[in-house]
C-alpha cells in the first residue's frame, strides 16, 4: 500500500484540515478487498513478531494518539489479533498519579518503552503532555512549548539505542465522534465505555485540533515519523495501521538467531 498520503513529512507545515478522516478515495477496490488485505497484514505481523521475539535484538514502539472514540483500543485489538501475547505489551497512559506528578513528564513513559524483542503499544503517551495539558492549561505555554524539543530528543535517544518508533494519529471527524458516543449511550454492551466527561471534552474540539496540528508539525522526525490515519471507517483505519506496522517490521530485516553449534549432533543424543 502507498503510505505517502498518510505520512507527515518531517519539517512540513501541514494543515490538519487537508487530511481526510474518511479516506475511501484511497481504497477504490472497496471494503471487501480491504478486509482481505487487512487479513494478510495481520498474518504478516504475526509472522514477523515471532522473529522479532526470537531475534531478541530490536524493539518496536507504536504510539496511538486520538480524540475519544477514534479507536485506539479497536485498532490494537484488530492488528495484533494473531500475535503471541508474550512479546506484545499494551500500555495505557491515564491522567498522571500523584507519584507520577512528583517526577518529570517523561519518567513514567521511559519506564515502559520496549525491551529487546518486544513490541509495545502506547495507548496515549507523552504526547498528552502537549495535548490535554495544553488545551486545559495545566501548565504555562512556555512549559508545553519547550516539550517538543524534549520529546524529539528523547525519541532520538531511543532510536539511537535501537528502538523503532511509529506514531499514528487516528483522525476522525466530530460527526463521527458524535455518532459513536450516541452508540455508546444506546448499546447496553457499550455503555460501560461511556464517560460523561467525553461530552465536555468535545467542546474543546478546535483547541485539540490546533494542538494536534502543532504536535504533528513539530514532532514528525526522520527517526520517529507521524502518520495521520483516516479513522471514520474502522476497516480503513485498521488497514492503514496494519500496513504501517507490517512495513516497519519488514524494514527491520529480522532474522532468526543462529542455532547452537553443530545442532545435528543432538539428534543422536536425544534418547
Ligand atoms: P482513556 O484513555 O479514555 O481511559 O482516558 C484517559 C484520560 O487520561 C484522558 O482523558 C487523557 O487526556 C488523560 N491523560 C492522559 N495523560 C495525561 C496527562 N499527561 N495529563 C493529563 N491527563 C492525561
Ligand atoms: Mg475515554
Amino acid at each position: 500500500m502507498d503510505l505517502k498520503p498518510f505520512f507527515v513529512k518531517p519539517g512540513s507545515k501541514l494543515k490538519l484540515e487537508d487530511f481526510k478522516t474518511g479516506g475511501k478515495e484511497f481504497f477504490e477496490e472497496g471494503k471487501k478487498q480491504g478486509l482481505e488485505d487487512l487479513k494478510k497484514n495481520i498474518s504478516e505481523i504475526d509472522r514477523l513478531q515471532e522473529i522479532l521475539y526470537a531475534e531478541h535484538k530490536q524493539r518496536l514502539l507504536i504510539i496511538f494518539q486520538a480524540m475519544d472514540t477514534a479507536g485506539k483500543d479497536g485498532v490494537t485489538r484488530s492488528v495484533f489479533e494473531g500475535v503471541n501475547p508474550q512479546g506484545v505489551k499494551v500500555v495505557s497512559f491515564k491522567a498522571p498519579t500523584s507519584t507520577e506528578l512528583e517526577h518529570d513528564y517523561l519518567w513514567r513513559v521511559h519506564a515502559r518503552v520496549p525491551a529487546k524483542g518486544e513490541i509495545v503499544v502506547f495507548n496515549r503517551s507523552h504526547y498528552e503532555d502537549v495535548l490535554v495539558v495544553r488545551v486545559h492549561e495545566l501548565v504555562e505555554k512556555k512549559v508545553w512549548k519547550r516539550r517538543y524539543r524534549h520529546i524529539n530528543e528523547f525519541e532520538r535517544m531511543l532510536a539511537d539505542e535501537g528502538v523503532t518508533l511509529v506514531k499514528c494519529f487516528l483522525h476522525i471527524s466530530p460527526d463521527t465522534q458524535k455518532e459513536r458516543l450516541m452508540d455508546r449511550i444506546n448499546t447496553p454492551e457499550k455503555q460501560w465505555k461511556f464517560n460523561p466527561g467525553d461530552i465536555e471534552e468535545r467542546k474543546y474540539w478546535p483547541d485539540y485540533m490546533a494542538a494536534y496540528e502543532d504536535m504533528l508539525n513539530e514532532t514528525s522526525t526522520d527517526w520517529a515519523p507521524w502518520y495521520v490515519v483516516p479513522s471514520d471507517h474502522n476497516w480503513i483505519r485498521n488497514l492503514v495501521v496494519s500496513s504501517i506496522i507490517s512495513k516497519s517490521l519488514k524494514d527491520l530485516n529480522l532474522q532468526y538467531p543462529a542455532p547452537v553449534e553443530n545442532i545435528e549432533q543432538y539428534r543422536e543424543k536425544l534418547i
